[in-house]
C-alpha cells in the first residue's frame, strides 16, 4: 500500500506547488519551466524514435550524399548529415518533442534544437531565420515548422542546406538510416519503390 501511495502523494504535492506557482502570477515563468521539465523528463522515459520524418520534405533520402564522419579540417569529423535545398525552405522536425534550445554558435550559425523521445537530441543548423513565434518548451510534431534553410555559421559560402545532427546521452548518432521520405510523389519515375525499398530496409536493420 505505501509503494503505491508515496508516488501519489508526491504528485498531489507537485501539483498543488504547481496551482500555488501559477494562481500567485509570479511564479508562472518558473510553473511553466517545471512543466516542461516534467515533460521532457516523462519523453526521456519513452524509447528513441527508429523512424524520422524527413525534415525538407521534398528532398528524399537517396539524394543525400553521406557524409557522416567525414574528415572537416584536421580535428574534426562531420557528426550529422547536410541536406540541401535552396535557400528559404521550409524546415519540419523530423520528430514529436519539445523545442530544447534555440540559438546561434560559431559552426552552426542560427540553430533549433528538438528534444524527442529517450531523451534525444535533434539539432537544425545554418538556418536563414527561426519559424515567427518559436520559443523554447514549444511542442512540436512532424508538421512544425521549425526555421528556414540557410548558410549561416561555418555554412557561409556553401550552397544553402541544412546540417541535421542527433544526439544522444553517449554522443552523436548517425541520422542517415533513421531518416525516411514523406510522401513520394506518385510521377516520380526515377525513384521505383519496389527497388528503393529494399536496401532501405536492409540498412534500417543493421542499425
Ligand atoms: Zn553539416
Amino acid at each position: 500500500m505505501r509503494v503505491i501511495t508515496r508516488p501519489l502523494k508526491l504528485l498531489g504535492i507537485f501539483v498543488v506547488v504547481l496551482l500555488l506557482l501559477m494562481v500567485t502570477g509570479v511564479g508562472t515563468a518558473l510553473a511553466d519551466k517545471l512543466i516542461f521539465y516534467a515533460r521532457v523528463a516523462r519523453l526521456s522515459m519513452e524509447e528513441p524514435d527508429t523512424k524520422l520524418a524527413m525534415p525538407l520534405p521534398d528532398v528524399s533520402k537517396r539524394q543525400i550524399a553521406d557524409t557522416w564522419h567525414a574528415p572537416r579540417g584536421t580535428d574534426r569529423l562531420h557528426e550529422g548529415q547536410d541536406i540541401f535545398a535552396p535557400k528559404g525552405t521550409p524546415i519540419l522536425s523530423a520528430t514529436n518533442g519539445f523545442v530544447y534550445n534555440i540559438g546561434e554558435n560559431n559552426l552552426g550559425g542560427q540553430t533549433v534544437s528538438v528534444i524527442g523521445a529517450g531523451g534525444r537530441v535533434y539539432y537544425y543548423a545554418h538556418l536563414d531565420a527561426y519559424a515567427p513565434g518559436l520559443q523554447i518548451g514549444d511542442r512540436v510534431n512532424t508538421r512544425t515548422v521549425l526555421g528556414y534553410v540557410g548558410t549561416t555559421g561555418n555554412a557561409q559560402g556553401t550552397p544553402p542546406h541544412l546540417h541535421f545532427g542527433i544526439y544522444t546521452s553517449s554522443g552523436a548518432i548517425n541520422p542517415l538510416p533513421l531518416l525516411s521520405d514523406r510522401t513520394a510523389p506518385p510521377n516520380d519515375r526515377t525513384a521505383p519503390r519496389v527497388t528503393n525499398a529494399t536496401p532501405r530496409t536492409t540498412r534500417n536493420r543493421r542499425v
